[in-house]
């Protein structure tokens, strides 16, 4: 007993959990009972679980081919067709599952076992054909692409093309629903014997067969009565309760109903790794088949975000005696659920799939099928049920095709087909380890498999190094990847004058020709000599009641003309605006001026602002008091560093937060717009925006720092009806506002550049806009208040589709795409955006505990003090270095 003890704990851990199984099973049944056994007296003979699941799926879609079991080789030497003839006929003989067919009685599928079947080998001769090897690889395409029908047997197909007099391709087709990985290798043992056999004329050494297919079918459908398949089950239901799809960021829109098209991508693992993992497997006392499911996990889990991670696994269902030799489908199917929360090490996490491993491979015999017929998951055509990606190992030595006399070389080619959206097949040869992954090709792209194949290997190799690292932050880039994502998309820089001033660049313009037009509204317009004149006087009477640097000058202004100078006289006064909508009830705007402390508010009405209100410089824009004052530049000295505007943002949640801009910050998005828009493009530029949404900063400043027009409307919809309208050259809005307008026709052909902001675009919208003959560009830009308007920018193309692009970072800004622990995502993969760079706001006034919570130090960066903004967003990189917007962070159950 001791001693049998410990022979159990010698065996692999797979093995002493089957072999506790076993043992178990015995004690409470009797080892009798438990096998199948050759029925008697029965004539109509049902599907077993897994068969009659591919038996629906082939009712549903009955050209399908991706349960086809293809085999294919190369054979070089003298064949002998006869024998091989022969030798498949004995096969069919002593295997029913090639003499069976499915037919349906009052729609319940039953197995009909022929007693006879002849086996033919089509042969297909090519010889003299100008291209043999050419032609030979499209038949066999088109030998594996055709269907089989279920209600004929055999459900075997043997082919022999003949490219030459001793050079033939032989191609085995075979059903699943009869087959399966194990039999190729039953089928392929025997063949060896029996041709051997013939060709020598010795008797073949093959033992009968105890039970047949329909033996076990029979067996199954009365043992999952049982208390066996009872505890299996609760086991199952449990281990799997409350499982998610995993969500792998895609490359194409998942189609409503699965396809089955997909694509392989092979690798090989160095030898030094090889030895490295087994190196693992010692320490740790796991096979390697845990020690590349948990690194896979891991992989699944860095890519996903999530941190509950299932994974199907064949498992060859053959472990009683009997069915060893039977060919007939047998395989099935384990859910290998990890949970990866916490931040486990390596180590620990291997801990945790081994348990999970070992539960698994005891609780084997319930089919996954009736698991999936007892859990109904929710109903989903569009993905496998309770798992999506699929793990496998081959580490049993495959039986090779051994005919005498005759040379076998490999012929494989891809079956383009993937029933899971992803699977990683790995095959152990001792002395070597390769894979490959399959992919459903409606999903990825074969970049981003490729890519991940990389990190695939890329962590295999860091836990080799060091088991013990924390599954979050395992290095998962490459080198040449952390340059490109981290470095070189983000090599933006560009030269400008830092210590200008909003106000400073537009007097340039002023310099330049005071002349021109500068603000148009429907009421009135001015040049850019009296807009300046007139800011002036505004600014030396802030001067004068006390205004001057980091002062906050509330803006409680109609649109309009006036609106401009106001915001011109703060800014020239040293002081920085805050700007107050006057459609805002009255105590948001008390709310507003308490919580900025703001020490003047110029406005164009009576307001009562309560306590708020006593502490408070009241201003009336049209005043004698301003009228008196001297239209001379004040020249007060600023420095870039100082406080230009603080805008309210609502935030998704909380409180109204007000975002402090630097002059600093809003010349760098200036110095950006005039490198990249035209004086033409920019000449008319709609102001449509609201001043409390920063695009205005870009309608009004940007405009004005060009020598352009300001074209004042009350919002976007006016613009048909503006006197100015056949002036505008550049709208600057929301798609939803530029829908409206669309929708409406109401574009001037005097507008080329349309630049759309502040939510998601659509692929649509753009190509509407586009039919505008003269619309020459459209833009979609994104960023937050914080980043001083805009961060990231994209050129449409003419036929966007979908969600199009938000582009790259515009001078002087940095973006990082980054997951939960803060490490660099690859690309195609979803994470939050930090932004860093020149528009950075200085952080929300009056709020550290917020301020520091959304602005951190940038660990990228080499300049201390450099700081990067967390905006909440999920985006992920295209390949090309663009993002691509995908919502917000607190939207997604991921993040
Ligand atoms: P705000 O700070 O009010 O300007 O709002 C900024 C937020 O609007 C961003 O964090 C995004 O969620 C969203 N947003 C801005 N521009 C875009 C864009 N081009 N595409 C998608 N979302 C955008
Ligand atoms: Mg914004």
């Amino acid at each position: 007993m001791k001693e049998s003890a410990e022979r159990i704990e010698r065996l692999s851990p797979q093995k002493r959990a089957l072999f506790r199984l076993l043992l178990d099973e015995k004690r409470r049944k009797g080892a009798a009972q438990i096998s199948p056994s050759p029925r008697s007296g029965v004539d109509s003979y049902p599907l077993s679980f897994a068969q009659q699941k591919l038996w629906f799926l082939n009712l549903l879609e009955p050209g399908d081919v991706s349960y086809n079991l293809p085999f294919s080789i190369r054979l070089k030497g003298r064949l002998d067709i006869p024998a091989l003839e022969l030798s498949f006929n004995e096969i069919a003989r002593r295997h029913e599952s090639l003499r069976t067919s499915f037919i349906s009685i009052n729609g319940r599928p039953v197995q009909v076992i022929a007693p006879a079947q002849t086996l033919k080998i089509e042969v297909l001769d090519i010889v003299g054909s100008v291209d043999p090897l050419s032609e030979a690889i499209s038949v066999t395409a088109e030998e594996f692409a055709r269907p089989f029908d279920l209600t004929i047997a055999p459900l075997i197909r043997i082919k022999l093309v003949r490219m030459a007099e001793q050079d033939h391709i032989f191609l085995i087709n075979m059903h699943h629903i009869i087959s399966d990985g194990w039999s190729v290798g039953v089928l392929v043992n025997e063949l060896n014997i029996l041709y051997e056999a013939f060709i020598s004329g010795r008797p073949p050494l093959l033992t009968d067969l105890p039970v047949q297919y329909a033996d076990f079918a029979l067996w199954q459908r009365e043992h999952l009565q049982d208390d066996l398949f009872e505890r299996q089950l609760s086991y199952w239901k449990e281990r799997l309760e409350g499982l998610c799809p995993l969500e792998l960021a895609l490359d194409q829109v998942r189609p409503a109903i699965q396809r089955s098209r997909g694509l392989h991508h092979p690798f090989t693992i160095s030898s030094k790794l090889n030895a490295g993992l087994r190196e693992i497997c010692r320490r740790h006392d796991a096979t390697l088949f845990m020690v590349l499911l948990a690194t896979f996990q891991t992989l699944l889990y860095r890519y996903s975000g999530q941190q509950d991670i299932a994974v199907g696994t064949p498992i060859a269902g053959r472990n009683r005696r009997e069915t060893e030799g039977l060919i007939g489908f047998f395989l099935n199917t384990l859910v290998l659920r990890t949970n990866l929360n916490g931040d486990p090490r390596f180590s620990e996490l291997l801990q945790q799939v081994r348990e999970v491993a070992l539960g698994a491979y005891a609780h084997q015999e319930l089919p996954f099928e009736k698991l999936v017929e007892e859990l109904r998951p929710q109903r989903d055509t569009s993905r496998t049920p309770l798992f999506q990606v699929m793990f496998v190992l081959h580490n049993a030595p495959q039986r090779r095709l051994e005919l005498s006399g005759v040379n076998l070389e490999p012929f494989g080619i891809d079956s383009k087909t993937s029933l899971f959206d992803l699977m990683l097949a790995m095959t152990d040869s001792q002395e070597s380890l390769s894979g490959y992954f399959e992919y459903n090709s409606d999903l990825f792209e074969p970049q981003t498999i490729i890519r991940m194949q990389r990190h695939f290997v890329r962590l295999l190799e860091a836990v080799a190094s060091d088991s013990h690292q924390r599954i979050s932050t395992i290095a998962l880039l490459t080198e040449e990847e952390v340059k490109l994502i981290l470095y070189q998309w983000n090599d933006t820089r560009r030269d400008y004058d830092i210590e200008q001033s909003i106000h400073s660049l537009f007097e340039e313009q002023v310099r330049r020709g005071a002349g021109a037009r500068a603000v148009i509204s429907e009421a009135e317009e001015v040049t850019y000599g009296e807009l300046d004149r007139r800011a002036n006087r505004l600014a030396r009477h802030l001067r004068r009641r006390g205004v001057g640097k980091e002062s906050l000058v509330g803006v409680l202004l109609e649109r309009g003309v006036d609106l401009v100078v106001c915001l011109l006289g703060v800014l020239k006064a040293g002081g920085a605006y805050v700007p107050l909508d006057p459609e805002y009830p009255v105590e948001r705007l008390e709310y507003m001026i308490r919580e900025a402390g703001i020490k003047a508010l110029v406005t164009d009405r009576e307001v009562e602002l309560g306590d708020a209100g006593s502490q408070l410089v009241k201003l009336k824009i049209r005043s004698e008091e301003i009228e008196r004052e001297s239209s001379q530049s004040l020249g007060v000295e600023i420095d870039a560093e100082n406080l230009a505007y603080v805008i309210y943002t609502s935030g998704s949640t909380g409180k109204p937060k007000g975002v402090a801009i630097t002059h600093r910050s809003a010349v760098a998005l200036i110095q950006w717009a005039n490198g990249t828009f035209t004086a033409e493009q920019l000449s008319g530029v709609l102001a449509s925006t609201s001043v409390c949404f920063d695009l205005s900063v870009f309608e009004i400043f940007v405009t004005l720092s060009l020598g352009g027009k300001v074209i004042i409307a009350e919002n976007a919809l006016q613009l048909p009806s503006l006197p100015a309208a056949q002036e505008v050259t550049l709208i600057n809005t929301v798609p939803s506002a530029m829908a409206e307008i669309m929708r409406q026709g109401g574009i001037p052909p005097s507008v080329k550049t349309v630049n759309l902001a502040g939510e998601a675009l659509k692929g649509s919208l753009v190509q509407k806009i586009y039919l505008k003959e003269a619309i020459e560009q459209v833009y979609n830009l994104y960023g937050p208040s914080e980043d001083t308007t805009y961060s990231t920018f994209a050129l449409m193309k003419r036929d966007e589709r979908g969600q199009v692009s938000i582009g790259r970072p515009i001078w002087n800004t940095q973006v990082y795409v980054l997951d939960r622990a803060g490490q660099p995502v690859p690309v195609g993969v979803c994470g939050e955006l930090y932004l860093g760079g020149d528009g950075l706001a200085r952080g929300y006034l009056g709020r550290p505990d917020l301020t520091a919570d959304r602005f951190l130090p940038d660990p990228f960066s080499r300049r201390p003090g450099d700081r990067l903004y967390r905006t909440g967003d999920l985006v992920r990189f295209l390949p090309g270095g663009d993002l691509d917007f995908i919502g917000r962070c607190d939207q997604q159950v991921k993040l």
